[in-house]
């Protein structure tokens, strides 16, 4: 890289999904140049565009993790946000269902967590008031849910984007961050793709999602040792033909790994099936059809109603782990300059779900970083 070929900008953004897009926003209305480095065509083709668009209550997090914390602000601002902006949404609460007495007593000890998190209005309910809420559901006692709801995922990115470009930052498609290098005078990148250029940054904002890890290896003077190992955790989901018979979503009680095979209804109506968890050594978005056996027991344990069949393959997203199978879970990462020694670099590694949901409070932490 010679020093005289670098155009000199104030802050660029790697990855233009909803993590991306929201910390532009953030740095844009905060009066800073940006552009947005997006080595797709557009935005949110990766696990912004792969997910079950919940916004989730902060139920399940440790307190006082990053998790908890940003997902409860998080989705505090994406309600007012989503409102503000007519994003398409609804607060169609959820339900957590136990099938068995252990499951109940586990219903107890999550309705004491998310009350420690600060989430609002969670009820335990009795088999009964559950079935009066959906006549469909089998279940031996509930936990209700109000503040949890649906986002139409794509019209909540394209507001993010307008907001961000409407104060001048810029999006750059087909833009890969190839490599970079830690200079006294910014972080020096090399962008390829269609149009490739030299640029000298102030501030780097890796977002890069499942590649992040992989982007902070390519950046000279980035201590390998703060970088962590990528691992991925496939979720796959299964469609129903036809209305869905819930018009909440209905979780079972979580598993390791991830929150079980659950409902989740789209704001047409339409319901589908998981993410389930398959541990996986690369990104690979097939859903193989014959995971649908394991959906059928695991869903007819509260919704019996399920007929033979009426599952369809529908699509995988993949979860950007930084610990792998069987070790206690991650928990959000946001590297800046103080944990990792480099002026101008922000890492945000592990932001699984719920990232959409966590985006805006996520995007604040990381303005506030930005201005130190
Ligand atoms: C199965 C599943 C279900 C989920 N369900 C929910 C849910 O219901 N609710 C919720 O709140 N969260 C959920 N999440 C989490 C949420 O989807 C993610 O946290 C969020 O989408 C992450 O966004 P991101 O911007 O960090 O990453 P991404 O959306 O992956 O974006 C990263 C972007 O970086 C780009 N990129 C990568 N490398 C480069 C490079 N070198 N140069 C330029 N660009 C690059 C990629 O092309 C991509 O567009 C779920 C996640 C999964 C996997």
């Amino acid at each position: 890289m010679s020093s005289n070929a670098f155009e000199t900008v104030d802050c660029v953004v790697v990855g233009a999904g909803v993590v991306g897009l929201a910390v532009a926003r953030a740095l844009a209305l905060a009066g800073r140049e940006v552009i947005v480095l997006e080595a797709a065509e557009g935005i949110g083709t990766e696990t912004s565009s792969r997910n079950s668009e919940v916004i989730h209550a902060g139920i399940y997090y440790p307190q006082g993790s990053l998790m908890a914390r940003t997902c409860v602000e998080g989705r505090r601002r994406l309600y007012a946000y989503c409102a503000e902006h007519g994003v398409p949404h609804r607060n169609c609460g959820k339900l957590i269902v136990a099938t068995n007495d252990d499951e109940s007593t586990r219903l107890v000890e999550i309705k004491g967590r998310a009350e420690a998190n600060g989430v609002e209005g969670m009820r335990l309910l009795s088999a009964s008031e559950a079935t009066a809420m959906e006549s469909n559901l089998h279940c031996t006692a509930a936990l209700l849910s109000p503040s949890t709801g649906i986002v139409d995922s794509h019209s909540y990115m394209l507001a993010l984007q307008g907001d961000a470009e409407s104060r001048g930052a810029m999006l750059a498609f087909h833009s890969p961050l190839q490599r970079g290098r830690a200079t006294e005078n910014g972080i020096e990148i090399e962008v390829g793709g269609t149009e490739p250029t030299n640029l000298r940054c102030r501030l780097v904002v890796n977002s890069a999602g499942l590649h992040a890890p992989s982007l902070a290896q390519k950046i000279v003077g980035m201590p390998s040792d703060r970088i962590p190992t990528a691992y991925y955790a496939k979720g796959n989901y299964f469609t129903l033909a036809g209305r869905s018979p819930f018009s909440r979503l209905i979780y079972p009680v979580p598993v390791p790994g991830g929150l079980g095979v659950h409902i989740t209804v789209d704001l047409g109506g339409q319901a589908k099936f998981g993410p389930d968890v398959e541990w996986i050594p690369g990104i690979d978005y097939t859903v193989d059809p014959h995971r649908a056996d394991k959906f059928y027991a695991a869903v007819r344990r509260y919704w019996p109603g399920l007929k033979d069949g009426a599952l369809q393959p529908g699509y995988a997203g993949i979860r950007p782990k930084t610990v792998p199978q069987g070790a206690p879970a991650q928990d959000f990462t946001i590297q800046g300059p103080v944990e990792h020694g480099v002026p101008g670099l922000i890492n945000l590694f592990g932001i699984e779900s719920p990232g959409l949901t966590a985006s805006l409070a996520l995007a604040e932490q990381v303005r506030e970083i930005a201005s130190t």
